[in-house]
């Protein structure tokens, strides 16, 4: 048998599975093995897909007796008499697409096949409703004539339009049986002008017709696009689903209606959801009548009049009530059931899976835990890691009013109102005096990190998610909006103009770094909380995760969050960042400016007791636990002042004259600050950097093993190496550093000598690089712009098309290039394992934090992750999916 019946106690294909039956098949069979009250049908299977388009787009003969079987076993399950094309007592059956995956809206249906000139009389003798009939054979011709005939809907609804407007109507069910026989003949008579032939009498001609369009909708243009744009294979083909028709809408014991099995919002357990008494599911989809209250307790709770479904339908409801447990017991989720109530009787025409909140994920699949229905590891499997973003950040009050004045990308996650500020100084001040402040520049610097830091958000006209805003952005978890390109910033009028609105600085904005929306003035905020069922899964995740994970922080409020997020060390402390407060940055420009290393080495030398405390303070918060501090690496011009009219002040800071100051800005400007004179290049040519910062790293250590008993575990990684000898030459500096601090102190401390993999050479000689390197951390940001050439500040200029066209699955600086970037670095796994057994390896990339690559870091075995401290939770819980 090629179709597989179910419905009326028979489950033909139970098992069978979603490849072979389409979603919608399975599900069918499923509901059908477990006793739900499905109305009968049969499913022509996806294999028969491709065997039409073999036979040029025509039904394969074989399977013609077959449908006609299917039919005879679903007149025999309805066990009411009906029969299909019974002018007396007739049969009405849909007829659905349904492929392995849900394509909504992508693929044809059609409803209440079986209606002709004769039938529709039967159907309005038996049920008493000649309105109903009539309606349901409108209804069919204008589906069947769109979907199966091709012809444009919109003479159907102009029709119906002017039926209306003859009798002076406005709402469809305004009309009564005589005018909608008269608009069915009016139907009839588009059919017959616009195809030159009449509207198919022929019950089976007409399903035969279906089954055809449906299978030819899988190839349709919307669907095509839709199977490119979500890696759906063409040759997966579509079932099609032939079903009874019940009907919601045969009177006041009829009724169609949505139920959750628990609060989609909260993740309450109670019955939840809408239904609507003598309707069709279009109805309730269309919004044409609001829908009212499954319960009565919910009725009373929102002050509604309209009876709920448990008052006006009892038997039904309690019936229908007593499904839900079945379901949660045999799907052991949550589940979003569609349902029909004909004349008193119920059927269950689908159940899934329902889409739900964060808030209620996480309620949900702990409640589920504790009630037996789910082991802790289902429960860990059930939430998005993605998700818990939504938890961790303010957001933006639902029912609050937007007045969105601009859009931008979605860089950074939270929501944050506060007046428009347009430098960082002036952020700065602003914010020291208690105001809320957002930094809003057409593109932001490191120069801009501690304004930045001090607004409560970050809006930028220029930049995609990886931008520098937004990668500072996210390490901060300050919301920010980037690349909003309608917004133009007047400096000189300190104002700034959203497409057609102009706010002065100082007017106050809101921005949502969930979606990239910007509103004029303050919406009310909602805050995170992260204890209960959050708590509990967090726990959890971590008793079954086997990577570390860390995070990339280096300010002593950064670290304390993540801590308090879970963090378990620190995997990348960027100290360049701790440069750039103003009492250091004339020292790092006096080291910049200086002669010779003599001058360097003097203003090192006032730089290094505030390292030494940077250090001391992340040591301390950090308890014992590793931390891994990067050397200096940005290119040195990025401390140098850019603007005209900071160069006077510059260089009455640092004692050099405007035009030395110049000079040497312009001889360090480089046109591609990402591969220039950075990294241990910065090191090699002025050792005397890292010896301070070294140094820095060595004393506070001491001073903390001595003061808190605790030996911190410092790990310092030198990072752009590409040669074995870059880092062979940088260790010696380091090491000697150590030495001479333990030397003068007499106290020792364990600590290790590691190297950033970013340079796609590193990662081929990650061999002979591992008998230096105690550790690697793989700084995928580098590594992939490295790799596929492009520069991470400006790739958001075409990064978009080409994600659109598919050259790139996602977007390569936030989900890892697997069989690119993966390469090497599983090449450097191996590599350097292979020479130094038990190396450590970890990765510090922005990709630490998503979900999909730290489930490739898993397969390669990395002792770590290290994100920002606001992902820390995510890659928690995304680590311990990757391990189950
Ligand atoms: C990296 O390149 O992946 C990295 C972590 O370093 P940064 O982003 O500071 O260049
Ligand atoms: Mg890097």
């Amino acid at each position: 048998m090629i179709i597989h019946p179910f419905g009326g106690g028979v489950a033909s294909a139970h098992g069978l599975g979603k490849n072979h039956l389409g979603g919608k098949g399975a599900n069918l069979h499923e509901m059908a093995g477990i006793g739900l009250p499905v109305p009968p049908g049969f499913v022509i299977p996806t294999p028969v897909c491709a065997d039409h388009y073999a036979a040029g787009g025509t039904l394969p003969p074989a399977l013609l007796p077959e449908i006609a079987a299917g039919i005879g076993h679903i007149e025999t399950a309805v066990a009411s008499g009906a029969r299909f094309g019974d002018a007396d007592h007739p049969l009405l059956v849909s007829v659905r697409s349904g492929a392995r995956v849900s394509m909504p809206g992508m693929m044809d249906t059609v409803l209440n096949l079986g209606l002709n000139d004769a039938t529709v009389l039967g159907l309005a003798a038996r049920s008493g409703d000649a309105r109903f009939a009539w309606d349901s054979y409108r209804r069919f011709v204008q589906m069947y004539g769109d979907v199966v005939l091709g012809i444009d809907h919109y003479l159907f609804e102009d029709a119906l339009e002017y039926a209306k407007e003859d009798k002076g109507v406005s709402l469809d069910t305004e009309l009564d049986a005589d005018d909608l026989k008269a608009l069915v003949a009016a139907y009839l008579g588009i059919v017959e002008r616009e195809q030159g032939a009449p509207f198919p009498q022929d019950v089976t001609a007409q399903l035969h017709g279906a089954v055809a369009a449906v299978f030819g909708s899988w190839r349709s243009e919307r669907a095509d696009v839709y199977r490119r744009l979500n890696d759906i294979p063409e040759d997966w083909g579509t079932a099609v689903t032939v079903q009874a028709m019940v009907f919601g809408n045969r009177g006041e014991t009829s009724a169609t209606g949505v139920a959750f099995t628990r609060d989609p919002s909260t993740g309450e357990r109670g019955y939840y959801g809408e239904y609507l008494l003598n309707a069709q599911g279009e109805d309730v989809v269309a919004g044409i009548r609001t829908p009212q209250y499954l319960t009565r307790a919910a009725r009373e709770k929102a002050g509604a009049k309209a009876a709920s479904m448990e008052e006006a339908l009892p038997v039904v409801y309690a019936e229908l009530a007593a499904l839900f447990d079945l379901l949660e017991r045999h799907y052991r989720d949550m589940q979003d059931i569609e349902f029909t109530v004909e004349q008193g009787k119920l059927f269950v025409l689908q159940t899934r899976s329902g889409k739900r909140t964060a808030k209620a994920a996480l309620k949900i699949a702990c409640d589920m835990v504790e009630e037996g229905l789910i082991d802790q590891r289902t429960a860990i499997l059930r939430v998005d890691p993605a998700m818990l973003d939504q938890m961790l950040h303010p957001t933006l009050d639902p029912a609050a009013k937007r007045d969105v004045i601009v859009r931008g990308l979605p860089a950074s996650p939270g929501a944050a109102s506060g007046a428009i500020v347009l430098d960082s100084e002036t952020a700065e001040k602003r914010a020291a005096m208690g105001e809320d402040v957002i930094l809003v520049r057409v593109e932001t610097s490191p120069e801009d990190i501690a304004g930045m830091h001090a607004a409560r958000g970050i809006l930028t006209a220029r930049g995609g998610m990886t931008s520098h805003a937004a990668v500072v952005a996210r390490g901060m978890g300050r919301p920010c909006v980037s690349g909003a390109g309608n917004l133009a910033i007047d400096m000189n009028a300190r104002s700034v103009r959203f497409g057609g609105v102009e706010l002065a600085e100082g007017a106050v904005i809101t921005l949502d770094g969930a979606n990239g929306e910007v509103m004029r003035g303050t919406v009310a905020t909602v805050q995170p909380e992260l204890t209960g069922d959050f708590a509990r899964l967090m726990l959890w995740a971590d008793a079954h995760r086997t990577m570390a994970v860390r995070t990339n922080a280096e300010t002593p409020a950064d670290c304390a969050t993540a801590r308090s997020f879970g963090a378990e060390g620190i995997g990348l402390a960027r100290t360049e960042h701790m440069f750039f407060s103003p009492e250091r940055i004339v020292s790092v420009r006096e080291m910049i400016l200086a002669a010779d290393e003599a001058g360097r080495r003097a203003a090192l030398a006032k730089l290094l007791p505030a390292q030494r405390e940077d250090f001391r303070a992340i040591f301390g918060i950090m308890a014992g636990l590793p931390v891994t501090v990067r050397l200096l690496d940005p290119p040195l011009h990025e401390f140098l002042p850019q603007r005209e009219a900071d160069f006077a002040d510059v260089a009455d800071a640092t004692g050099v004259g405007v035009d030395v100051l110049k000079r040497r800005n312009a001889e360090l400007h480089e046109f591609n600050p990402m591969l220039g004179h950075r990294g241990c290049r910065l090191g090699v040519t002025f050792p005397e950097i890292y010896e301070m910062q070294a140094r820095a790293i060595f004393e506070a250590a001491v001073a903390v093993a001595q003061e808190a008993g605790v030996a911190p575990l410092p790990e310092v990684m030198v990072p752009l190496v590409g040669t074995r000898r870059e880092l062979t030459l940088m260790k010696a500096v380091i090491d000697a550093a150590a030495e001479a601090v333990f030397a003068e102190t007499g106290v020792r401390v364990p600590y290790l000598v590691g190297t950033m993999i970013e340079l796609p050479r590193a990662a081929l000689r990650a061999g002979e690089i591992a008998e230096d390197a105690e550790f690697f951390s793989f700084g995928t940001n580098d590594l992939t712009q490295t790799t596929l050439g492009i520069s991470r500040d400006d790739a958001s200029r075409f990064l978009g098309v080409y994600v659109d066209k598919g050259i790139y699955a996602h977007d390569p600086f936030v989900t890892l290039d697997v069989d690119g970037v993966g390469e090497l670095v599983r090449i450097a796994a191996e590599r350097g394992r292979a020479a130094r057994p038990g190396l450590k390896l970890g990765i510090c990339g922005e990709h630490g934090g998503d979900p999909a690559s730290i489930a490739f870091c898993q397969t390669l075995g990395l002792d770590y992750v290290s994100c920002s401290p606001w992902r820390v939770p995510i890659a928690r819980l995304a680590a311990a999916q990757a391990a189950l």
